[in-house]
């Protein structure tokens, strides 16, 4: 049987694990949120990068922070996990779908400027599979409008665009850590603040609308309740996990880019033979091998091809069911035919197992089912 996911880990966990215990403090902001912190401003980039509890939080702070009210026009793909848009719709916005490059499968820059209303507070690019959305030009259209861009890079972390890292590229990032991703600490994600001016009020939020940030650092002597907030500090437990991982940040990204690397070369043969559509990564994108998607021809092709790797113990599956057609956007007013491309791409993919311990054998394996399918 060959897995979809495996959580990769490196026996340093439970060393960490065990010092966090041993400092005697789980609670949020200790040693190892700090470590891991400190790690993504140096090696990312962003004016401060705080640690939360799941990417879901992160994008809910980012919608606290700009002042998302009720009423508010929110522009982000249809093809995308829910909590993009709930971050969003939680403070009473309203999400407005824009459709998907058939290349990338990332957001359609050309489409976001007719979406553009004066209720439009932001955009928020997928980065799908850890590749780059068209950053230049989402930033220059926001700019032109005078909109907001954070970046859901949950996909994307150590993924780059012209030599920048995602999530450093908008006024927000927003990381996740959760198994399912490249780097783990169990749940858990990370805000990467880029434009100074959102800093202090972030940390802030994150500690339940007090400044006891400022009062651990010293700055102030006693801390008190002085703006709106929730609480989006992850225990010391998971940091510690993540921290083990980080150590391995190159290592995770090169083994899993070999078995990206192995299914592509692989597949290449039935892509010229016009079966498979394989993934297509822009020149100005470096990816991160967040994971391998094949576009079959029909959905009744990459129905087969599920059940009959499923007949042979393989998970491969399918990805996102589009926002828009979801019973929510119905009731949004949305309906099946509003986003062509994006229906068209989610009945006909399939994505491959891939993880850090899957053998090349068992990559060779399901290869050769396409090989006789
Ligand atoms: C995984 C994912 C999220 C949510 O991440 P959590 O850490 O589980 O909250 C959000 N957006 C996208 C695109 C994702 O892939």
């Amino acid at each position: 049987m060959i897995p979809f996911n495996k959580q990769n880990l490196f026996g340093s966990e439970l060393k960490y694990i065990q010092d966090a215990y041993d400092q005697g403090k789980l609670s949020g902001d200790g040693k190892y949120t700090k470590l891991c912190s400190t790690f993504m401003e140096e090696k990312f980039g962003g004016e401060r990068v705080l640690l939360t509890p799941s990417c879901t939080h992160a994008l809910e702070l980012a919608a606290l922070l700009i002042d998302i009210k009720p009423g508010d026009e929110v522009i982000m793909p249809s093809y995308t996990f829910v909590s993009t848009a709930n971050a969003f719709v939680l403070r009473g916005a309203r999400p407005i779908f824009c459709d998907i490059r058939p290349d990338t499968l990332n957001i359609d820059e050309e489409k976001i400027e007719d979406l553009i209303t004066e209720r439009t507070k932001a955009i928020v690019p997928v980065h799908y599979a850890g590749v780059a959305c068209d950053m230049d030009r989402i930033m220059k259209i926001a700019h032109n409008h005078d909109l907001y861009v954070i970046e859901d890079a949950a996909q994307g972390v150590n993924a780059g665009y012209k030599g920048k890292y995602l999530g450093t590229i908008g006024h927000f990032g927003c990381y996740s850590f959760h198994e399912t991703k490249n780097y783990s600490m169990g749940e858990g994600g990370a805000l990467i603040i880029n434009d100074k001016r959102f800093v202090e009020r972030a940390e802030i939020i994150r500690e339940k609308g007090t400044d006891r940030s400022k009062f651990y650092r010293g700055e102030i002597d006693k801390y008190s309740w002085v703006d709106i907030g929730s609480s989006y500090l992850p225990s010391e437990i998971s940091a510690a996990v993540l921290w083990a991982q980080f150590e391995h940040l190159d290592e995770i990204q090169e083994r899993r880019m070999r078995i990206w690397n192995a299914y592509y070369s692989g597949l290449y043969p039935y892509e010229g033979a016009n079966k498979i559509r394989l993934p297509i990564i822009p020149n100005s994108a470096e990816h991160n091998a967040h994971l391998f998607y094949v576009l079959l021809n029909s959905e009744p092709a990459r129905d087969k091809m599920l059940s009959l790797l499923k007949e042979k113990g393989i998970f491969a599956v399918f990805h996102y069911l589009p926002l828009h057609t979801s019973p929510f956007g119905l009731s949004l007013g949305y309906k099946e035919g509003d986003l062509p491309i994006t229906e068209e791409i989610s009945r006909k993919l399939i994505r491959l197992p891939i993880y850090t311990s899957i053998h090349i054998s068992e990559v060779n394996k399901i290869i050769d089912y396409f090989a006789n399918y």
